[in-house]
């Protein structure tokens, strides 16, 4: 339950001045409804008001602040020339200028004679001083009408500065203070603000320093929403750590057979990644272990050595994967090896039922089955295991805590986890990420893949690029082209995936796939299957192309408008050919418009296929803020960590946690500190991120 003080911050925005139900939709799809949404909204800098020049000194393209007399209105003379205003002070004459302007309006604003202050960019025009459309013309009786220090937010659809911080304010008066939850030496030693304190000062600036990232109010915010975040994950690993594991050993005899059964010798980092695996099971703690690695460097290999050794220690072991497709490809990749070293491999999906499923429950409940792979089928509460040792868990992120228990719960004791990604995250990043999970790394490449021919050109080609894929196609290969992904309308991005689709299937009579989000699980696994085997040559997609989807024989790659993507996601595209023996190649087609920061993407595209560097890359070109396709990457949600500014703050934030997590949250009662517990209590769930927290006291 949500601790009642934070009632007041999780209020509707709706409740505060000049926000009426169109402009918390359109907020509330920026950033969200609530006051924590509005008060989480960082300012992006801040427009400073106190130059207060004469005319005469003003400098051209400066923000000034004016006070002068109103002289003399000169109405349009026609519809397309500008409404001036004249006024003056002791050194000359500043021209006021509006276009479309109300004429009634402008006279109440500034009377003749009257005296005004004025505030925007000088501007100078033949010779003449002038502002165009002026911030704010204030009465000098009334100064406070013109804030001299003026925040900037990220815009937000339909809600205006003005409102943004008229509500802003409003809410920073309303929100109570709330408990301490750091601690007092890291307090002291950064000259940290209290958390409202530093709310307002982020907010309420004093100067454009107090909203820089590295000011004292920034970090302490950033602070607490790191200590939140992996407070949250050492809680998880905690209790799972605590949860009776076992030590699971063996003679090696499947795994040595599997070994002998493949046609290739593992790579160094493949070796290693299992062996830490081996490691861990052996432990008498479960384990709680990622295995990063780019597409295609072999963790499918790794998982199924570390169920080979399962058997071996005889116990069952289960794999989850995220769609059909591809728990049906881990079982292809994986079954006739295990087969022939005497291990047994069943598949379950949604869309096995009847007697086979039936069949499978019994086997599974016997111990026949030794590995079942499967996606959230295998979850089902009805599954039984005789005895479950090892999960394994691919493209984990796409998992949420809960069904990664469920697996580990069918376990009669300490099930050992296994999650593998291929989503590369920076290194700094990888502890927020996975702050719970023990990490092994799998660079290196196996040996023998050709290099990805990657190019970038101008989308005035596409009708070049589109004639190369038939010729491609002609001598055999298979062609994914990827169309453009539409910011905030799904229907815009289908209407460009289906007119490509149209226009290359004259070019492709028959041969022509198409697969987008809207499709059906099933109808999308059949277009893909269909390319897999071969039935089509050319896969029109959005981006729905699945991670970790195989076909060898695929080997060009089209990204339309490939300006429009992210690092990360352009890496997981490209990924998906050079999988077999055939040279590759990955056409980004870009605008002829493209910003600086889009031309090094791709630029990096070229450069290199090491989605560890791709990533690091990304994480720099994008700096602060919109951290990496979130959902993508699986990182928790961030609005207030500059993962570039703050990175020093990480590594104390996690041992902060964790050692609050074994003394405070763990502690025995009466030893612990109540007063610390009650607050970080209060972190958790302003930053909602109890859900994991709550989720294991309910068992
Ligand atoms: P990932 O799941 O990491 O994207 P896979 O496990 O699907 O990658 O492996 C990609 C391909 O590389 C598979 O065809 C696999 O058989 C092959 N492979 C894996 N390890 C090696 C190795 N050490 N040497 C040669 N080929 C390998
Ligand atoms: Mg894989």
């Amino acid at each position: 339950m949500r601790p009642e003080l934070l009632y007041p911050y999780f209020a509707d925005i709706e409740a505060l001045p000049g926000i009426g139900k169109r402009t918390r939709a359109g907020f509330e799809r920026a950033a969200g409804g609530r006051y924590v949404d509005l008060l989480f909204h960082l300012p992006s800098g801040v427009i400073d008001r106190r130059y207060r020049p004469t005319v005469m000194e003003a400098a051209e393209n400066s923000i000034a602040t004016l006070e002068v007399d109103v002289v003399q209105h000169y109405p349009a003379p026609n519809k397309r020339a500008p409404y001036k205003v004249v006024c003056r002070d002791d050194s000359g004459d500043l021209t006021l200028v509006f276009f479309h302007a109300r004429k009634d309006w402008l006279l109440r604003q500034l009377p003749e004679g009257s005296r005004r202050l004025v505030s925007g960019k000088i501007e100078k025009y033949q010779g003449k001083v002038q502002i165009t459309h002026p911030d704010y013309m204030v009465d000098p009786a009334t100064p406070d009408d013109l804030p001299l220090l003026e925040t900037l937010y990220p815009l937000s659809a339909g809600v205006s500065l003005k409102v943004l911080r008229k509500a802003l304010l409003q809410a920073l008066s309303e929100v109570p203070s709330l408990p301490e939850w750091n601690r007092p030496d890291l307090i002291e030693k950064e000259n940290w603000p209290t958390f409202l304190d530093a709310l307002k000062s982020v907010h309420q600036p004093e100067s454009a320093a107090d909203v820089a990232p590295e000011h004292a109010a920034r970090r302490r915010l950033a602070y607490d929403e790191l200590v939140a975040t992996q407070l949250a994950l050492a809680i998880v690993r905690e209790e799972s750590r605590r949860k009776k594991g076992r030590s699971l050993t063996g003679q090696g005899h499947y795994v040595d057979a599997v070994r002998a059964l493949l046609p290739y010798q593992l790579t160094g980092d493949q070796e290693k990644a299992f062996s830490e695996i081996v490691a861990d099971m052996q432990s008498a703690r479960s384990m709680f272990r990622l295995v990063q690695g780019d597409v295609g460097s072999g963790k499918t290999v790794v998982a199924l050595l570390a169920m080979a050794y399962a058997k071996d220690a005889g116990v069952q072991a289960a794999m989850l994967a995220p769609t059909e497709i591809l728990a049906r490809q881990h079982l292809a990749s994986i079954a006739s090896v295990a087969e022939q070293a005497g291990i047994s491999v069943r598949l379950l999906t949604g869309r096995i039922k009847g007697r086979e499923r039936a069949e499978i429950l019994q086997g599974l409940k016997e111990g026949t089955i030794d590995i079942l792979v499967g996606t959230h089928a295998i979850i089902q509460a009805d599954i039984e295991f005789a005895d479950l040792g090892l999960a394994v868990i691919d493209e984990q992120h796409r998992f949420g805590v809960q069904q990664r228990m469920a697996l580990s719960d069918k376990g009669k004791v300490g099930v050992d986890v296994v999650g593998m990604t291929a989503t590369p995250i920076p290194r700094t990043l990888t502890l927020t990420a996975y702050g719970d999970m023990d990490v092994s790394r799998i660079v290196e490449k196996p040996p023998g893949r050709k290099p990805i021919d990657t190019r970038v050109v101008s989308l005035e080609r596409i009708a070049d690029v589109a004639a190369g894929a038939k010729r491609a196609v002609t001598s055999g290969a298979r062609v994914y082209w990827v169309c453009p992904l539409v910011e905030e309308s799904q229907v815009t991005d289908l209407a460009a995936a289906e007119e490509r689709f149209e226009s290359l299937k004259t070019l492709f009579p028959e041969r022509v796939g198409l697969v987008h989000g809207r499709m059906k699980g099933p109808d999308k696994d059949s277009v893909m299957q269909a390319f897999a085997t071969g039935d089509l040559d050319v896969l029109v997609a959005t981006t729905v192309i699945e991670v970790g989807v195989d076909v060898p024989e695929a080997t060009v790659m089209v990204i339309e408008h490939a300006e429009r993507f992210g690092l990360a996601q352009l890496h997981q595209l490209r990924g998906r050919v050079g999988r077999g023996g055939d040279k590759s190649t990955c056409i980004l087609l870009r605008s002829n418009t493209v910003s600086e920061v889009a031309r090094s993407r791709l630029q990096i595209m070229r450069e290199t296929e090491d989605g560890f560097l791709i990533a690091e890359e990304d994480l720099r070109l994008r700096g602060s803020g919109e951290i990496l396709g979130t959902r993508q990457s699986g990182l928790p949600e961030f609005r207030l960590v500059d993962f570039v500014a703050h990175s020093d703050l990480i590594e104390i934030a996690r041992d902060d946690a964790r050692h609050a997590t074994s003394t405070v949250w763990f502690g025995k009662e009466g030893e612990r500190d109540e007063r610390r517990r009650e607050a970080l209590r209060h972190l958790l769930y302003l930053f909602e991120r109890d859900e994991g927290v709550r989720m294991m006291k309910s068992g």
